[in-house]
């Protein structure tokens, strides 16, 4: 063992040269030797000792060797002389002889220098295991020992108490559902399967949390490929990992009820579909719940009270509910509620029941009392379904059903709404061949002129005779249309042949302006771009002049999208057309979009005009609204036509609150071409 290492340079201190003599064997070895006196100076040494010094002999004798030397024990000294490099020599005592202590020599500059760079590596090492934020393992398979990094222990909480040199100080943390994913990934690295050994997973922490940790090493291979160090890293992604998990939550739970989202439901409805076609006894029911006037609320307190109240209404659901059971919120005010394992639809209608109860008690809401009822349809698994998207739809309709027949009811799907819906279906299924098959026609409902009593112009109104099911009604066929995008070739075509239809009414009564046309604007027309360009085609194919032609739209059409809605109004404004909002009065309060909108008039709709002059003497809700309407109208320097006049009574009434135009039955219904012809014919002769 050597003393510690101390760098002390020597100085040259000139001395009084002692008149002095080597014996005849210390020239003759071949080893550097040195003799030291009593006071430590040089006082003999040997050629080769003066040639490790790198100094003559005289320069050397009486020098003083800056190393503390004992009697044992080796010593060293590292002579640092300018522009010399370093020498480290190791000073080895062989004992007193003749007054002096006699050293041997040794050049050991290599092996300090390699010494000193092992410390080096050593220290780096250790230093990067520090500085790491991962923690760092390492394990000598032949030995079969592991290291863990300071860094390691701190991410598992582990403090300094003493680990086994084992890799099971690692494998036994991990969290059992993991265990046989992480020796699989390690297998396969070991056995070569892949190049880098990565693998995530939860470790046990000190605390007894569980941490995720992305684990990663690779292992060094001798010759023959076997593996024989395996050395990795450990950094801790619980953070990343939770964000994951939450924004996996997300894509399944509502973020403002915290309840399931659809997708979710879909999820669950799926497994319990799987389980009825595996168990006949197995029975489930769905039940759609819809908020009877939520809108109402939403509108008239704010969205912030609507939100509020639906998160109560969310944590009411769930308390009507056996542990088995689940809600979820399908979107706006509705809601859907899985009963699992019932005996039949009895015990569904039992939990209907119980929800309106528990939704009867009043709702607080920034102290205000509020009521709230729900529509609830159900929908049986003993109807036979394969797909979740089938049961909701039919509690779907079964709710609308609830909905009809007044508020807080239920009602269940049975066979009379499934053989409704079956023909729902087989409406959509003809209605893709009607067109083709020339089962639709276009009739014309007069619309007159007030101030003259004469036909001012005709609405285009679409008719289906069906082959087997005779005449269906607008009523029935458009929405199914409107839902599933077959209205916008139909109203292509509608709007085609009504330009068909004018243009040869003017030439037959040689009056380019006899009279203008109304056609119906779904607003899944409206939501194409390319609208305008069609109808200035069809223009051009029919020589109709575009203010011959006006458009009808409905105030929710227009509301859906109102920034392209705009655009494209603008347009077709540009072709000369006008425009007329639709079953005016019934969609959204707001008025002020009238203004924003290129409108040149409004329909009120036909409930308002329904009821009046029933009454006699005082002026009606309705009547009051049918007043405001055409005022707000003749205000905004629109016109008003009042729709469904079925009696002389409305039609004064009309008059009185001065509305410009009529259309009701009181005049005509809704005729075919050559009669609306004749009509105006009659008309104008008259
Ligand atoms: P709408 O546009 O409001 O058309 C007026 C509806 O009221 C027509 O029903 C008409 O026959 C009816 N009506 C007119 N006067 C009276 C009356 O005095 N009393 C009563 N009770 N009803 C009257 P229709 O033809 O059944 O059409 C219903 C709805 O279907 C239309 O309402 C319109 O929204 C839609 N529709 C009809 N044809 C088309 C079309 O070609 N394209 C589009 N997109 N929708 C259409
Ligand atoms: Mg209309
Ligand atoms: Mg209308």
């Amino acid at each position: 063992m050597s003393e510690p290492l101390e760098e002390r340079p020597y100085e040259l201190v000139p001395q009084r040269p002692p008149a002095d003599r080597l014996e005849p064997w210390v020239e003759v070895d071949s080893e550097a030797l040195v003799a030291l006196d009593a006071q430590g100076r040089i006082g003999a040494l040997n050629s080769a000792a003066a040639r490790l010094f790198g100094a003559t002999r005289e320069e050397l004798l009486g020098t003083r060797l800056g190393t503390p030397l004992t009697a044992a024990g080796t010593a060293e000294l590292v002579l640092r002389r300018d522009g010399q490099p370093a020498v480290t020599l190791e000073l080895t005592p062989l004992g007193d002889h003749s007054g002096r202590r006699w050293l041997r020599l040794r050049d050991i500059t290599r092996l300090a220098t390699l010494r000193e760079k092992l410390a080096t590596e050593n220290e780096r090492a250790a230093l990067l295991e520090s500085a790491a934020n991962d923690g760092l393992w390492h394990w000598d398979l032949a030995a079969d020992r592991a290291h863990f990094s300071a860094r390691w222990r701190e991410l598992l909480g582990l403090g300094n108490e003493p680990l086994d040199d084992s890799i099971a100080e690692w494998l036994d943390r991990v969290h059992p559902e993991d265990r046989e994913r992480v020796q699989g990934a390690l297998r396969a690295h070991l056995d070569g399967d892949t190049v880098l050994f990565e693998c995530e997973h939860r470790i046990q922490h000190h605390g007894g949390t569980w941490r995720w940790m992305l684990c990663r090493g690779r292992a060094s291979r001798d010759a023959e490929g076997k593996p024989r160090q395996f050395a990795g890293s450990l950094s801790d992604v619980t953070h990343r990992r939770l964000a994951e998990e939450q924004l996996a939550h997300r894509s399944f739970y509502d973020t403002l009820t915290e309840l399931p989202n659809r997708a979710l439901f879909h999820d669950r409805l799926r497994h319990a579909l799987r389980r009825a076609a595996r168990r006949a006894d197995y029975v489930f029911a769905v039940l759609f719940l819809d908020l009877d006037r939520f809108k109402v609320i939403n509108e008239s307190l704010g969205h912030f009270a609507g939100d509020r109240l639906l998160v109560m209404i969310a944590r009411r659901l769930e308390l009507s509910l056996r542990p088995g059971d689940s809600v979820a919120r399908l979107g706006g005010d509705e809601f859907a509620i899985l009963l699992d394992d019932i005996r039949d639809a009895s015990d569904a209608i039992k939990v209907a029941d119980r929800v309106h109860g528990e939704l009867s008690a009043p709702f607080n809401i920034g102290g205000q009392e509020l009521f709230v009822s729900s529509s609830i349809g159900i929908a049986t698994s003993l109807t036979g379904y394969q797909r979740p998207e089938d049961v909701l739809r039919d509690a779907d309709t079964a709710m609308y059903r609830a909905k009809a027949s007044g508020r807080a009811r239920h009602a269940l799907f049975d066979t009379a709404m499934h053989a409704h819906a079956v023909q729902q279906l087989q409406i959509e299924r003809d209605l893709r061949r009607a067109v083709e098959r020339h089962e639709m026609r276009v009739h014309y409902q007069p619309i007159i002129s007030l101030a003259t009593g004469r036909i001012g112009g005709f609405e285009a109104l679409v008719r289906w005779t069906h082959p087997e099911r005779g005449p269906i009604s607008p009523g029935d066929f458009i929405p199914i249309a409107e839902e599933t995008g077959l209205i916008v070739p139909l109203g292509r075509w509608v709007l085609r042949q009504a330009c068909m239809e004018l243009a040869s009414w003017q030439r037959k009564l040689g009056n380019p302006r006899v009279c203008t046309l109304s056609v119906n604007l779904s607003s899944k027309q409206l939501n194409q771009p390319d609208l305008a360009h069609q109808i200035a085609q069809i223009l051009v194919e029919t020589g109709v002049s575009g203010d011959q032609l006006q458009l009808e739209i409905t105030e929710s059409a227009i509301l859906e999208h109102p920034d392209a809605a705009k655009t494209i109004l603008l347009k077709l404004k540009e072709l000369g057309l006008k425009l007329s909002i639709d079953d005016f009065g019934t969609g959204y309060s707001s008025l002020s979009y009238l203004q924003r909108f290129p409108i040149d008039s409004l329909k009120i709709d036909r409930s308002f005009v329904q009821h009046l002059g029933q009454e006699r003497g005082i002026e009606s809700d309705d009547a009051r609204i049918a007043r405001t309407i055409v005022m707000i109208g003749r205000n905004l320097g629109k016109s008003v036509v009042a729709e469904g006049v079925e009696t002389a009574a409305q039609l004064s009434l009309m008059r009185s609150v001065e509305c410009d135009h009529a259309q009701g039955f009181f005049f005509s219904k809704a005729v075919d071409g050559d009669s609306a012809l004749a009509l105006v014919a009659a008309d104008r002769r008259w």
